[in-house]
């Protein structure tokens, strides 16, 4: 095991926060993943499962052990005319993955190209992205019960997986590290581009009858032409999610916002994009010390120097407060908050 104690956490989260932690232990396999459980139970510590940190807050301290693991193979399960069926180690980097399916004629992820992060983290948030989910990819999830150390396998259903949200940001919540995820992809070329950026990028560039790997190509050139890199500008992609908010309360909105985009998710309820929120409360681009609104999305909160976790969770308070005052709707905090 490769363990390192008491060390600043900034090269650890792309919102580049300064902050220790007791231990990092970097494992390659169970044998060491065990070790590194045994270490932290001998100290009473909790385990923090990490991947790249970009869907993280370091708050403050974290008095704990993080666990991030280095495996990264790609094992071929199964193979028919129409899929094929992958296990994918946790340790895997995620837009590696969607280049290499690509590479070898397995189709499906290709919408989900660019999004930061290891394959682990993947099923945490169900990622989605233009009009796709992971959730739809994916039929069932290795882990290891943090408590017990013993393996275990979550059937699809078993995952909960729903908009940005599934049973391991619920009930299974720090009791388990995933270490694989089996996915089912397609041999035959489907690409989805309903997806009114994604479609209107695509007619801009004459394209019509969009190949998988022109998919690809367009979602890396959107993304990277809109979202700021976490290199240049640390950030953990989108803040806020989405709210989902009740039919009925959406049509109060309108009487008064009439311009205000709506998706309905079935007859009952509908959502809202946050950024859409925020922008009208007069965030987007405003700024206080090291942290801001990113001037060119309103979503993403920037450190744009040495800001702390409680700073920037105390800015994002005030963002949640007027959008809660203005439109009486919650915004609820997207990446998770350790220490
Ligand atoms: P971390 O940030 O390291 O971890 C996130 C959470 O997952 C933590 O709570 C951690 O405990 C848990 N976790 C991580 N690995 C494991 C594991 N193996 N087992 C158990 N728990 C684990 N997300 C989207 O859905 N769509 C997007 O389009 C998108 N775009 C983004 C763009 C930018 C510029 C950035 C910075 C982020 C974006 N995100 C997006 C968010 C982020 O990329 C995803 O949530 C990603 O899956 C996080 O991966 P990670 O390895 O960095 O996880
Ligand atoms: P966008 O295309 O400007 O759209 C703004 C918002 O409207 C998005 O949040 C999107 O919801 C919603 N939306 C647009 N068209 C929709 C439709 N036809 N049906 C349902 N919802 C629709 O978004 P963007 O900010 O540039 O991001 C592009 C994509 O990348 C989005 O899917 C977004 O979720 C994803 N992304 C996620 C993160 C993250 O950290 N989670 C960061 C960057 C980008 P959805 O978000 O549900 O798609």
């Amino acid at each position: 095991v490769h363990l390192q104690t008491d060390l600043s956490l900034k090269p650890f989260n792309t919102l580049s926060i300064d902050a220790t932690a007791t231990g990092l232990a970097q494992v390659a396999d169970y044998s060491e993943l065990l070790q590194a459980l045994e270490w932290a139970q001998q100290r009473g510590l909790p385990v923090l499962p990490l991947g790249e940190g970009s869907n993280l807050v370091v708050a403050g301290d974290i008095d704990g052990l993080l666990l991030k693991q280095g495996s990264d193979k790609v094992e071929l399960l199964d193979a028919s005319d129409d899929t094929v069926l992958l296990k994918v180690d946790a340790g895997k980097d995620w837009h590696q993955l969607v280049q290499w399916t690509l590479a070898q004629g397995y189709f499906g992820l290709e919408n989900l190209a660019l999004i930061p992060g290891a394959v682990g983290a993947a099923p945490i948030q169900n990622i989605g992205a233009y009009g796709v989910e992971v959730e739809s990819f994916i039929s069932r999830v290795h882990g290891v019960d943090l408590a017990t150390g013993k393996t275990l396998a979550l059937a699809h259903a078993d995952c909960q997986f729903g908009y940005r949200d599934s049973v391991f940001k619920g009930a299974l919540r720090d009791k388990v590290i995933i270490t694989s995820v089996e996915m089912q992809l397609s041999r035959h070329s489907h690409p989805r581009c309903h997806y009114p950026a994604l479609n209107a990028w695509l007619e801009d560039h004459g394209i019509t009858d969009a190949s998988a790997q022109q998919v690809f190509e367009a979602v890396v050139a959107i993304r990277s032409s809109k979202l700021p890199d976490p290199a240049v500008e640390p950030n953990a992609g989108s803040f806020f999610k989405n709210p989902v908010i009740p039919s009925a309360q959406v049509q109060a909105l309108l009487a008064q916002h009439p311009e205000m985009p709506v998706y309905p998710l079935s007859h009952t309820q509908a959502k809202v994009p946050a950024a859409w929120l925020i922008d009208r409360c007069g965030w987007k681009g405003q700024r206080d010390g090291d942290v801001g609104v990113h001037p060119q999305h309103a979503l993403v909160l920037v450190n744009y120097g040495n800001c702390s976790g409680s700073e920037l969770l105390a800015f994002a308070r005030r963002i949640t407060n007027s959008v809660s005052e203005g439109f009486g709707v919650a915004l609820e905090i997207e990446p998770r908050i350790y220490g």
